[in-house]
């Protein structure tokens, strides 16, 4: 690694130190939809054919599944990223239901990033939403029209003007053309719709899209970026992106001030050596993993389920899908100890 960017790193540390408790969360995203209405951001795994063969324009995830997303990361101290998918897919009266339900599960209110959502809809969901994200995904105006032609940045912009009773958040994916010059973009957006947090994301190249023979950004750069952010607003809310090959760049990514981690596929490699790493990395860089990415807690989940108070048939397929998770996700050195398999 580069002096230049160990002292970057050691700067965003020490800032990050002198404005928050030395912890840090995994923030999980919850999909209501695997298709978008868009589907041309050029980086985008949503914008290839593959992706648009296998899932059609109407397809909805099951409710099912996304309250066992909720359920697990309650559980296991996970936060809630945001709920995101095809906004405009569910009927109005659908997605509510949706929020409100997911919302009541995890105990709090959540994040929304469904693209540019009117304003009687945020009013309407406000009594189970806190904040909206907008997904910037780059700064600098020529490369967001190149890579995004079908989502300009002003409707978020009009949409951060009447969402005043909201937080906002934006997010950025590095690695797809910008330069560290367009740092100065980024700072005036962040000032001038006062978001009180941004996600980034490592560009993850995707098959079929213009950058799938790239690797994404260098890890240096990556954390050029959210250091920066950090330093320049010490108590902004940063949330970096990680994937199963940047695992090991977690630590990294506390040491350039990022609060928390988000885009690891939790359930997935739930108790892997991956997550072992990622956990003593977060030890090692000074800071307390709040909840768990490798051991599940000995609690009844049917218990748990049933808590909610749902219909009978949507609690019963809540409990069978949550079983269904629990089987992949239990490590196996705890297999023996757990009933929830059987
Ligand atoms: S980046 Fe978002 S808006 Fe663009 S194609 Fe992908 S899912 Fe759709």
């Amino acid at each position: 690694m580069q002096e230049s960017t160990k002292e970057l790193l050691q700067k965003a540390t020490q800032v990050y130190n002198e404005n928050f408790e030395p912890v840090t969360w995994y923030g999980r995203c919850i999909f209501l939809s695997w298709y978008c209405d868009l589907g041309t951001c050029k980086f985008c795994f949503r914008s290839t054919v593959k992706h648009k063969i296998k899932h059609a324009p109407t397809a909805k995830r099951k409710l099912s599944s996304d309250l066992v997303e909720a359920i697990l990361s309650k559980a296991l101290g996970w936060r809630i990223e945001f709920l995101t998918g095809g906004y405009r897919i569910f009927p109005r009266d659908e997605l509510l239901k949706r929020i409100k339900l997911i919302s009541k599960v995890y105990g709090e209110k959540i994040w929304l990033n469904l693209g540019v959502i009117e304003k009687e809809d945020l009013e309407l969901f406000k009594p189970y939403v806190k904040g909206i994200v907008s997904s910037i995904e780059t700064i600098e105006p020529k490369l967001h029209d190149f890579v995004c032609p079908d989502k300009p940045i002003k409707p978020y912009e009009e949409m951060f003007d009447y969402a005043k009773d909201f937080k906002r958040s934006m997010t950025m994916v590095i690695g797809l053309g910008e330069k560290r010059k367009d740092f100065e973009l980024l700072v005036n957006f962040i000032e001038k719709y006062q978001l009180d947090r941004i996600t980034f994301y490592a560009l993850k190249p995707v098959k079929g899209t213009i950058f799938e023979d790239g690797n994404g950004p260098e890890t240096e750069d990556y954390l050029w970026w959210i250091a920066q952010t950090r330093i320049r607003f010490p108590k902004l809310g940063i949330i970096a992106g990680t994937t199963a090959r940047r695992y090991e760049e977690v630590g990294l990514l506390m040491q350039a001030g990022a609060n928390a981690f988000t885009k690891f596929p939790a359930t997935k490699m739930f108790g892997t050596p991956e997550a072992e790493k990622i956990e003593k990395d977060i030890k090692e860089a000074g800071r307390k993993l709040k909840g768990t990415i490798t051991k599940l807690p000995d609690i009844d989940w049917d218990k748990e389920v049933e808590k909610i108070g749902l219909e009978l048939e949507l609690e019963i397929e809540v409990k069978e899908k949550l079983k269904s998770y629990l089987k992949r996700m239990i490590p196996k050195s705890q297999i023996k100890k757990m009933s929830v398999v059987n």
